[in-house]
């Protein structure tokens, strides 16, 4: 489907939405609209290909735990006033599906900020639920899980999911954004390019 319907499909459900052909450019168009704001990061690839926190960090304070690691980092972040994600899936009917461990990134991309980024390359782009809940599962979570390190069989073997009941599971909570949550702004930053996982 081209953009231009993806990007309908998703203002039918509240978003508004940008395209940019590469990373760089999402990159400024973020740091000429965020300055002096407090912004929370989720875990994410996507955001640490971008360089945002760099970018960001210049005009803003950001919290993010993947450069400071531990829950009171997750905790802080989760207060900020503008939160930036990436999404495990999104569908070209305007849904995006995220999966977690903590729960940071799925309760703050649904209640909390005033206003909530995504960016999100072609990779994660599927047709409907099913098929972004597959993404999730059995790509982006084995993937995920190898560059934690984790011992779940997804990770070991590294093709699919297995359903584990690993005390590592790193799947243990999913999200379905279907409409942008009441109360908050939510901006979907497409980027032609692969990005993540
Ligand atoms: S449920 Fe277990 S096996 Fe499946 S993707 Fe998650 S961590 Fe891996």
């Amino acid at each position: 489907m081209e953009y231009s319907q993806i990007r309908k499909n998703f203002e039918r459900h509240g978003f508004t939405t940008q395209v940019f052909s590469t990373k760089e450019a999402a990159c400024c168009y973020l740091t000429d609209i965020l300055q002096n704001q407090t912004i929370g990061f989720g875990g994410s690839e996507t955001l640490m290909e971008l360089g945002l926190f760099e970018a960001l960090q210049q005009k803003n304070a950001v919290v993010w735990h993947n450069k400071i690691p531990g829950m009171a980092v997750r905790k802080l972040a989760n207060c900020a006033d503008i939160y930036i994600s990436s999404a495990n899936a999104i569908t070209e009917t305007g849904e995006i599906v995220n999966i977690d461990a903590t729960g940071n990134r799925v309760s703050m991309t649904a209640f909390g900020p005033q206003s909530c980024y995504y960016i999100i390359g072609r990779n994660k782009i599927t047709a409907n639920i099913s098929e972004a809940y597959s993404r999730c599962k059995n790509v982006a979570a084995p993937l995920n899980a190898r560059r934690l390190g984790v011992k779940t069989p997804c990770a070991v073997k590294g093709d699919k999911c297995y359903d584990c009941n690993s005390p590592n599971r790193i799947c243990r909570i999913i999200s379905v954004i279907e409409r942008v949550p009441m109360g908050m702004k939510c901006e979907i930053i497409f980027v032609d390019q692969e990005l993540g996982y």
